[in-house]
């Protein structure tokens, strides 16, 4: 208590103080955001940078378009095209926006204050480490992998999150074909450097393959046509199928597909160790085996890292995996930090936790029942605050909840029906089930969710003199702001020899050639920059023309 007295006064003199300087203004909120990905960055671009002094920390001076990090992987698009400098991206704002790149290490919640870490400081007074204030803290730090503490993974294998791991891979892939090649190799060894390995059946890992699997038979088969026959990919997921987020029909076809390219898909298998020249898995029938491998690629999954792991400790998050957000993406029971995309995940309040206040709420004249129009004037209210309740009508194919009461109660008149507390919770008993979880890795929820929070920032401000900041956003009644919402457009996977499969919203199943033509119009549109989606369309087209470069 009187730590975080402390600070909160040392908070104040600093305002005084700079009030002071220039009298009658009042000195502009510290944003200090955490990360330059797609959440950080969607909110730096929405930010209304005149009203408030914002600061970037992150390790990384760029932003990277992490959809096509897997045809980085074989050379398909180039790493320079995939990546928009930040400060680009700033400057286009006016140059009011400072970036510093370094790495949060420890966040100071009770003094509102970040620390960080500079890598190029190290030779610098106290070794590259500075202090931040923040008025506002927006966490946008991503996941890292996560390696499910396998030994031998973080060693042997590479992993497919950051544009260096493709740039890694892709020398990886030809390291191999040029190490086949040598002389003096014994069949066995040519066979084992040959042998790809991806662990994880997931969009990005069957990406992988896929691409891998092009890259291998468009264009190294020619170069390399004595040991084209040695080369073999595989990919182990622990679960019964592959890409398993979608539709069945999709994860069959891409199984189908990837039988017919001749990539092995070991589903049910279980990774447990990894050496230098072996996978050892394991499997319910099989029991353990080791196969040997050239190269593997880790892809199962994100993990948290250590900062918001420490983080989470210090404000009773301390079981979790990612940091519980309100759905205004306050991180909760901590103020004046809000939390976005990979690192985050928003919890949507269940209707029965409320039903108390909801029953009060409607209850406009205290008569301890609620009519028919007491429900139908606050519905929409209801409908905004919790998404399942408009979910749960329109699953019924009903637009009005009270004739769904009414049915309950037998052929009462409309008018006269009155339902009590008790009869009130019956009516929405079931309607939390259908909550929906919003998916823990996706580009377009973290785009999405920085969007949405710049703009409650820069509405905030109008509001000054009558402060209704995040924070005083009531359960019910009038919102300030709006919660947030996801708006789902649909979800790609790749497969390779330009084909790829697309989930639309409504059960909507797209696969083969023109679905590839769609993600290719898609992903060139969706490009931060005119810059970048130039660098794109011409990679593309080199590489229809002339085919990938295969240079190391
Ligand atoms: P990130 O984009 O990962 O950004 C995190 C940022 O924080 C980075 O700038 C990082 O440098 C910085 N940072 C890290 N640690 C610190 C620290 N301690 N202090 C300060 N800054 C820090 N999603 C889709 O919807 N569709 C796809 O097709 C798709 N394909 C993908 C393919 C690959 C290979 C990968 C890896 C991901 C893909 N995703 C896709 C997922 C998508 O990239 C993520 O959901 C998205 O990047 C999450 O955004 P974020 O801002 O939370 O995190
Ligand atoms: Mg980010
Ligand atoms: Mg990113
Ligand atoms: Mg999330
Ligand atoms: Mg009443």
């Amino acid at each position: 208590f009187a730590a975080s007295g402390g600070g909160l006064v040392a908070y104040a003199d600093a305002r005084a103080e700079a009030a002071a300087e220039s009298p009658g203004v009042a000195p502009k909120k510290k944003v200090v955001v955490l990360g330059t990905g797609w959440a950080g960055t969607t909110f730096v671009k929405n930010i209304d940078s005149s009203l408030y002094d914002v600061q970037v920390i992150s390790p990384r001076n760029y932003f990277a378009f992490t959809p096509l990090l897997p045809s980085v992987t074989c050379g398909t698009v180039e790493p320079r095209s995939i990546v928009e400098p930040i400060r680009k991206i700033i400057t286009k704002k006016g140059g009011e926006i400072k970036f510093w790149e370094a790495e949060c290490f420890k966040i100071d919640p009770e003094n509102k204050k970040v620390y960080c870490r500079s890598d190029i400081g190290t030779n610098l007074e106290g070794n590259g480490e500075f202090l931040v204030d923040y008025d506002y803290l927006v966490i946008a730090v991503g996941a890292r992998a996560n390696t499910f503490n396998t030994p031998g993974v973080v060693e042997h294998c590479h992993f497919l999150k950051e544009v260096e791991d493709a740039q890694k891979i892709r020398r990886s892939v030809m390291d191999c074909f040029e190490r086949a090649t040598l002389p003096d190799l014994d069949e066995e060894e040519r066979k084992r450097t040959l042998h790809f390995v991806i662990v994880g059946g997931g969009p990005t890992g069957v990406e992988f393959a896929a691409e891998l699997h092009d890259f291998v038979s468009e264009d190294l088969a020619k170069l390399y046509p004595t040991i084209q026959d040695l080369v073999k990919i595989t990919v182990v997921e622990h679960g019964e199928h592959i890409l398993t987020m979608f539709d069945k029909r999709i994860s069959k076809f891409a199984e189908e597909k990837f039988q017919r390219d001749g990539i092995e898909l070991k589903t049910g298998f279980k990774v447990v160790k990894v050496s230098d020249k072996t996978i050892t898995m394991e499997n319910a029938l099989h029991g353990e085996s080791s196969v040997p491998y050239g190269m593997a690629v880790w892809s199962t999954g994100i993990g948290t890292r250590p900062v918001i792991l420490d983080f989470m400790k210090q404000i009773g998050q301390g079981n979790r995996r990612a940091l519980a957000t309100d759905e205004w993406l306050r991180v909760r029971e901590c103020e004046n930090v809000c939390a976005i995309g990979d690192c985050a995940t928003m919890s949507q309040r269940k209707v029965m936790e409320d039903i108390m206040e909801i029953f009060r709420f409607a209850d406009k004249d205290n008569s301890g029942t609620l009519t028919v129009k007491e429900i139908q004037d606050v519905l929409e209210d209801i409908c905004i605050r919790y998404p399942q309740v408009e979910l749960y009508l329109k699953n019924k194919q009903m637009s009005d909840i009270v004739d769904l009461i009414k049915a309950s109660k037998g052929d009462v008149k409309k008018e006269a029906l009155e339902l009590n507390i008790e009869e009130f919770k019956n009516a929405l008993a079931n309607v939390d089930s259908l909550v929906k979880n919003l998916p823990a890795t996706a580009q377009v929820v973290a785009a999405q969710q920085g969007n949405y929070l710049a703009r409650c920032f820069n509405r905030m401000k109008d509001s000054e003199e009558k402060p209704e900041g995040p924070q005083r956003i009531t359960k019910m009644g009038r919102h300030r702001f709006l919660p947030f919402r996801y708006k789902h457009f649909g979800q790609f996977a790749p497969l390779g020899g330009e084909q790829t499969a697309a989930q639309l919203p409504g059960d909507w199943i797209s696969i083969g050639h023109s679905t590839q033509w769609l993600w290719y119009s898609i992903y060139a549109s969706k490009q931060v920059s005119w810059r970048t989606r130039a660098l794109v369309i011409s990679d593309w087209t080199r590489r229809f023309i002339f085919g990938r470069d295969s240079s190391r």
